[in-house]
């Protein structure tokens, strides 16, 4: 950050080379209504000695959104990401045994959004070793299109294998009783 201060960053204002850093305190809000809070994160903030504009960017966000899990006692996004990573895990491998959605999974990891308390302490159980084996060998794989994303009613889908007995039952009549030479 100094050394970025002693090149003097071009100010996005008046785009003059004389923007420097340094950390501040900044407060925050956060949540909505008669659960709003008034939060703390220690921030970058970029000052322009010739027009005095002053402002933060994306290392602020990152800090201030460290500041909300710290608020809600969960992981950060780096604690999330370094939980699927100490189980030596891509992020659609991870997804697979533990059944949290990928999409999902990367929102938390890229502080794009917060994983519940009940998802936190989920992830907090996978940083036990043995937990992570335990769900391998449940192994448990739906066994219709739950995978590929489509969700079928439970009336079309409550009894498949009686569906498709009757349904095989009348194809073998069908054919049974089909005359031959037509
Ligand atoms: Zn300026």
């Amino acid at each position: 950050m100094e050394t970025k201060a002693a090149l003097g960053l071009e100010c996005p204002s008046c785009e003059e080379h004389a923007v420097s850093f340094s950390e501040v305190e900044e407060p925050f809000g956060y949540g909505v209504d008669g659960e709003r809070v008034m939060l703390f994160a220690r921030v970058p903030r970029g000052t322009c000695a010739s027009c005095g504009f002053s402002y933060t960017d994306a290392r602020a966000e990152v800090l201030r959104h460290e500041a909300v899990c710290e608020h809600l006692a969960i992981m950060k996004p780096k604690e999330v990401a370094a939980v699927r990573k100490e189980c030596g895990l891509s992020r659609s491998e991870f997804a697979l045994v533990t059944k949290i959605g990928e999409a999902s999974l990367s929102r938390w990891e890229r502080g794009k959004g917060i994983q519940n308390a009940a998802m936190d302490q989920f992830l907090y159980l996978l940083t036990f070793g043995e937990n992570l084996l335990r769900l391998r060998a449940r192994d448990r794989k739906p066994k219709c299109l739950i995978q590929t994303g489509v969700v079928h009613s439970t009336s079309v889908y409550h009894f498949p294998h009686v569906a498709n007995v009757q349904e095989k039952e009348r194809e073998a009549r069908a054919f049974v009783l089909r005359p031959t030479g037509t």
